[in-house]
């Protein structure tokens, strides 16, 4: 696996991006493939194929070789691996996007959401200066809008105040922290990106926008009766993930390294997503009763469409996330693209088409 098309090539740039079998990896593979890059995965062992999302990116896909994507064993909580790796493959960037990503989950796995999105952070950060790299090497750090948390401000800009509000978010401070503090200290290229929820067909599944528009059309097939969801009211900034990979490439082809906000700066409730997810099918979604009991119906037939079940509910709530994408805008010339509508259609329409070619997906 790691011996494929190794080191630098030419006059190629060469990139490493944790999480690459990721919803953000798998699209920011494919934007620096057709950039011309060099681009290197850090690969989790795992006991099924876990390949699904870049399985396109292999030159031949139905044996997993070939192409221009090299892909290595490794995880962020194994140090070792992260210095070979580095030494091997010396790349020009690196791309952190690998962690425990889900919130919820994070109360559950609390000390391994710590070692891998804080001091698997630390690790990457000092593998690059023990090879040497401190110097050559950009490093793009996947800070998020979680920080904010119980919001001290609206919208939320590069200089808002933090307040995190989920073992997650807390190991992503220490993160974002870290990255600054070897920026300062050694000198180094390092940047977070700020960005808030994006999201896309490849989102994972136990996402709140991926549970619903899976649920909408597994229920439009018949193959589901009714979508089971936590909090309603919560409000996100979603955005779709392919325009958010450009902002991370672009934030590191600047002349110095900064942090940036990168959002829609439009916020929407999970009510509002659920009720745009069902309009793509052709069903008016009513409401009925308050908290723990509220349910959602088909205005026509009164089927029962959405039931709130509490044990979705989190333990400490973001109530608020809205970005001011400002200086992304300023300083990049970065701006989104898809917009919210337009990112329920392709979501729910996507998995139409999935869930027709495989009812059990
Ligand atoms: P995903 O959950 O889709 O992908 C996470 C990636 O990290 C996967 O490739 C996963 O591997 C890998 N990973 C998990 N644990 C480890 C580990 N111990 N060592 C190495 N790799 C590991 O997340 P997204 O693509 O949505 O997000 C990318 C990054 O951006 C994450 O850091 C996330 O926290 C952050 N972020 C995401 C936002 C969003 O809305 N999507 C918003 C703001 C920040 P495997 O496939 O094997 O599980
Ligand atoms: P997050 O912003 O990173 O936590 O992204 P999620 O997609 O996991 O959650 C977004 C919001 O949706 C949070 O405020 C959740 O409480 C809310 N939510 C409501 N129901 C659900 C659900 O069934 N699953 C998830 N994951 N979130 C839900």
């Amino acid at each position: 696996m790691s011996g494929e098309g190794s080191s630098t090539n030419g006059n190629k740039k060469v990139a490493l991006i944790t999480g690459i079998t990721g919803q953000d990896g798998s699209y920011l593979a494919e934007f620096l493939i057709k950039k011309g890059y060099e681009v290197h995965g850090i690969l989790r062992r795992s006991s099924s194929f876990n390949t699904g999302r870049i399985q396109h990116l292999y030159g031949q896909p139905a044996c997993h070789t070939g192409g221009q994507m090299h892909l290595h064993y490794g995880d962020l909580t194994d140090t070792t691996c992260l210095i070979s790796i580095i030494n091997k493959i010396r790349p020009k960037e690196i791309y952190n996007l690998g962690a425990q990503s889900h919130v919820k989950v994070s109360f559950e796995l609390s000390e391994y959401t710590a070692q891998v999105d804080a001091l698997g952070t630390l690790r990457l950060l000092e593998a690059v200066r023990t090879a040497g790299l401190e110097k050559e090497t950009k490093i793009y750090q996947a800070s998020t809008s979680e920080l904010y948390g119980k919001v001290v401000e609206v919208p939320q800009t590069e200089k808002t105040p933090f307040y995190p509000r989920s073992p997650y978010a807390c190991a992503k401070l220490y993160g974002y922290w870290i990255v600054i503090n070897y920026r300062e200290a050694y000198g180094m290229f390092a940047c977070n990106g700020l960005l808030f929820n994006h999201e896309s067909p490849r989102r994972g599944e136990n996402f709140v926008t991926r549970k619903i528009t899976r649920g909408v059309a597994k229920i439009q097939l018949g193959l589901m009766k009714h979508l089971e969801l936590g909090n309603l009211d919560c409000k996100r900034d979603w955005g779709h993930a392919k325009d958010y990979v450009e902002a991370m490439w672009l934030m590191l082809q600047q002349e110095e390294p900064e942090d940036f906000v990168v959002a829609t700066g439009e916020a929407h409730s999970v009510r509002e997503f659920v009720e745009k997810a069902f309009s793509y099918v052709g069903r008016k979604v009513i409401w009925r009763g308050e908290g723990e009991n509220e349910t959602g119906h088909d205005a026509d037939t009164d089927e029962l469409l959405v039931k709130v079940n509490a044990k979705y509910f989190r333990p400490t709530e973001v109530d608020l996330l809205l970005g001011d994408p400002s200086k992304a805008k300023q300083k990049l010339g970065w701006k989104p693209r898809v917009t919210f509508e337009q990112l329920v259609k392709d979501m729910v329409e996507a998995d139409l088409q999935l869930m027709k070619k495989n009812p059990e997906a």
